[in-house]
């Protein structure tokens, strides 16, 4: 299984989870799977409507606070009035009475005008409902209703109330017995001489629904200017004790106490002259807003202290406010949905469009990049061009190629194999970076099978991102590989495989190690068509070098070669204070030779010589051709007698037996002068030459097929040897 796969099934395992596992609502979903900007649109459009909600609620509380107080105030206003117009009402009935007490009419005997007087008053004021006038025994002496003439009534409360009293006294309905019903109060008065004695009473009952009814007129009014039909306006009138005496709506006069069930408004009315209280409805529960008044009469009884409670549903107050706050929402809304689409939109545009601008920046500065880096590895490659053309040896080309694919590649490692003839082993190898380990592991990996093979086959790189992961190509080899990522290459020169270079565990900046890249495969693409050009280089310089200083015919050292070479071990003689040899050798009557079978004869005549002259040399030993048929042989560390031996040698070695020509075979012998050099002596190569061309001479004269040596003049010390 690939990291790919392993990443994919991780992802796949992933998704699945996501599939099975808790139920995410449509929002969170959204939100899970939004990219950032468009969370932070999410949350704006949030922050929005919170604010928006937020600012409208704020305002509908304070508008809704408001109506409450204008309707409250409205409400107080017309309950105090209500109450004043009450009070006048009964002031004025009082004036009435206290008129008549202090009227000789009621002091006097005339009954009948004293009749017509009462019934002048009932007239005056729609809502006397009876006025009587007794005697000081209480007996009725005049009255509006004949029914009651000459009835005593000195057990009744309002006689009994005013012989107590001065002036008028007012009793509410109650207490007033001469009432047809409840709904009436009754006001009392003593009538006295004008000697202060008692005289008798006057008595006047006044109907209460007439008084209700101007709280009627007042709720209509209401009503009409300021609310509508269903805004459940209502009045209650109460008593000094907090019974209901009179309402709009049930005409329950009398049998509720509505302190005692603690109605708000009720208690308050004790206490306070007027104001208005929130509360709940008693029957419906519904939230009302109830205005009090109380109502002063004076001279009245505790029960007479009465109290008006106005009160309108506050619901109805304010159901317009509501009705426009839920337009206003309603408005709210479809304006913020498409402003929050919208927006959404535009995030989500912006995004797209940065997310583009960002991802051409980054194409933009990884091209700008990969160009910077393509000049670079570019000067680099031609530096490098120009260090490997000017290496004078392989070896040291083949160092600065390392050095350069591995500088120019930022890699770890670096080797280049050359091969032998066979390919089958390297004959030099470079390594940088590796340390030993891992030197001998790479250069370890066989080279006929596993990756080096791999490489072998093919024409291009070679590149290997994980060789960890690469087990096919390793098969062959074993144990885990030393390095990482690999990139390789075959050195060719005219389509023939000659060597390998190869880089491992490319750096990256921080250190690691990273996978090799396009720009590297072509960097040792031109690197290893460099190295093919400067290795070829150095061989045909190699050659020419070899051809300008060997002889072309036997390979041998030519002319001047073998003096700069003679002048070189003089120096190396003189320095390490070793003796030092030369031998001048000429075949004998070669021009018969030439004259008898050609020069091709000749030629072959010479290369067979030379052959055995090379032969009989040690390694270390010069041997050129300086002439025709003349060998110059340089033999460091030889002295005079070892020079003659070398001498006899090389003379029998080509005299001794014949040479295989075209012509069939040919006897050829030499003749060989010598001259050694011994520490000390002056250091003069073309003098040690000269000396040895003498005694090639004498062996000349001599008859040749001879040796002669001969030391430097000043010693001159020359034997012939036959
Ligand atoms: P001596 O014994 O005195 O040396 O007699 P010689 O005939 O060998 O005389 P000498 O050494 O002077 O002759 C050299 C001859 O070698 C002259 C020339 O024709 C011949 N020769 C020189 N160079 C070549 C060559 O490259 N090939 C052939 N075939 N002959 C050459
Ligand atoms: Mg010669
Ligand atoms: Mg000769």
């Amino acid at each position: 299984m690939t990291d790919l796969d392993h990443n994919n099934r991780l992802r796949g395992n992933r998704r699945s989870t996501g599939d099975h596992g808790p139920a995410f609502s449509p929002a969170a979903a959204l939100w899970f799977h939004a990219e950032r900007p468009h969370r932070f649109a999410m949350l704006l459009v949030g922050l929005i409507s919170i604010v928006t909600v937020f600012c409208i609620g704020w305002g509908a509380c304070t508008i809704e606070r408001r109506l409450v107080a204008t309707a409250g105030h409205s409400l107080v206003q017309t309950a105090t009035d209500a109450a004043s117009k009450l009070e006048t009402i009964i002031a004025e009935r009082q004036g009435d009475i206290e008129v008549l007490t202090s009227s000789p009419i009621a002091r006097g005997h005339d009954r009948a005008a004293l009749t017509a007087y009462l019934y002048r008053l009932l007239k005056s004021f729609p809502a006397y409902q009876w006025i009587g006038v007794t005697d000081a025994e209480g007996r009725i002496i005049a009255g509006t209703d004949p029914g009651t003439l000459s009835q005593n009534r000195s057990k009744s409360r309002w006689f009994q109330q005013a012989i107590r009293s001065h002036g008028v006294t007012v009793l509410d309905a109650r207490t007033g017995d001469d009432a047809k019903n409840n709904l009436a109060i009754t006001l009392t008065s003593p009538v006295r001489t004008l000697d202060g004695a008692f005289h008798g009473v006057i008595a006047a009952t006044v109907e209460v629904p007439y008084l209700v009814d101007l709280l009627d007129r007042t709720t209509r009014v209401l009503r009409g200017v300021e609310w509508s039909e269903d805004s459940h306006i209502e009045y209650q009138l109460l008593n000094g004790y907090g019974d209901l005496i009179a309402d709009s709506n049930l005409r329950q006069q009398g049998r509720l106490n509505l302190r005692d069930m603690e109605l708000p408004s009720a208690l308050l009315l004790a206490t306070s002259e007027r104001g208005f209280v929130e509360e709940k409805h008693l029957r419906r529960l519904a939230p009302v807003i109830t205005a009090y008044a109380q109502v002063h009469i004076p001279q009245a009884s505790t029960s007479l202290r009465w109290g008006i409670l106005i009160r309108v549903d506050r619901d109805s107050i304010l159901a317009p406010i509501r009705t426009f706050l839920q337009n206003l929402m309603l408005v709210a809304t479809l304006i913020i949905v498409p402003l929050a689409a919208l927006l959404l939109w535009l995030v989500k545009r912006l995004h797209r469009e940065w997310h583009s601008a960002k991802q051409e920046s980054d194409r933009a500065s990884q091209a700008e990049a990969a160009l910077k880096a393509r000049a670079e590895a570019l000067h680099a490659l031609v530096d490098g061009a120009k260090r490997m053309a000017a290496a004078p040896h392989l070896d040291e080309l083949l160092r600065e190629l390392t050095e350069i694919a591995r500088t120019t590649t930022g890699s770890r490692y670096a080797a280049v194999g050359i091969f032998d003839e066979d390919k089958t082993s390297l004959i030099r190898y470079v390594t940088i970076g590796f340390d030993e380990q891992s030197a001998r592991a790479v250069a370890a990996l066989p080279v006929g099978g596993g990756l080096l093979s791999a490489l072998a086959q093919q024409t291009e790189v070679l590149r290997i991102d994980d060789l960890a992961v690469q087990a096919d190509v390793l098969a062959a080899q074993e144990g885990p590989p030393p390095v990482t990522s690999f990139l390789g290459i075959s050195l060719r020169s005219h389509g023939q495989l000659f060597g390998q270079l190869y880089l491992a565990d490319k750096l990256s900046q921080d250190g690691s190690v990273t996978a090799f890249t396009e720009l590297d495969d072509q960097i040792l693409l031109t690197l290893s068509a460099q190295a093919g050009v400067s290795i070829e280089n150095l061989q045909l310089l190699h050659e020419s070098k070899q051809r300008a200083m060997h002889d072309s015919l036997t390979g041998l050292l030519n002319h001047s070669a073998v003096l700069d070479a003679l002048s070189r071990e003089m120096v190396r003689a003189e320095r390490e204070g070793e003796p030092l040899a030369v031998l001048m050798a000429d075949l004998d009557h070669f021009k018969r030779i030439n004259d008898t079978y050609g020069h091709r004869v000749g030629d072959v005549v010479i290369r067979d010589a030379a052959g055995r002259i090379r032969e009989a040399a040690r390694r270390y030993d010069l041997v050129g051709r300086v002439g025709g048929e003349e060998f110059l042989i340089i033999l460091p560390g030889c002295d005079e007698r070892a020079a003659a031996e070398f001498a006899e040698r090389i003379r029998y070695a080509i005299g001794s037996e014949s040479i295989e020509s075209q012509a069939g075979p040919l006897s050829v012998t030499v003749s060989i002068g010598a001259a050694a050099w011994a520490p000390g002596q002056p250091p003069l190569p073309h003098l040690l030459w000269e000396i040895a061309d003498q005694a090639l001479y004498r062996v000349k004269h001599n008859g040749r097929n001879g040796v002669a040596v001969s030391t430097l003049p000043d010693k001159l010390s020359c034997r012939e040897v036959a």
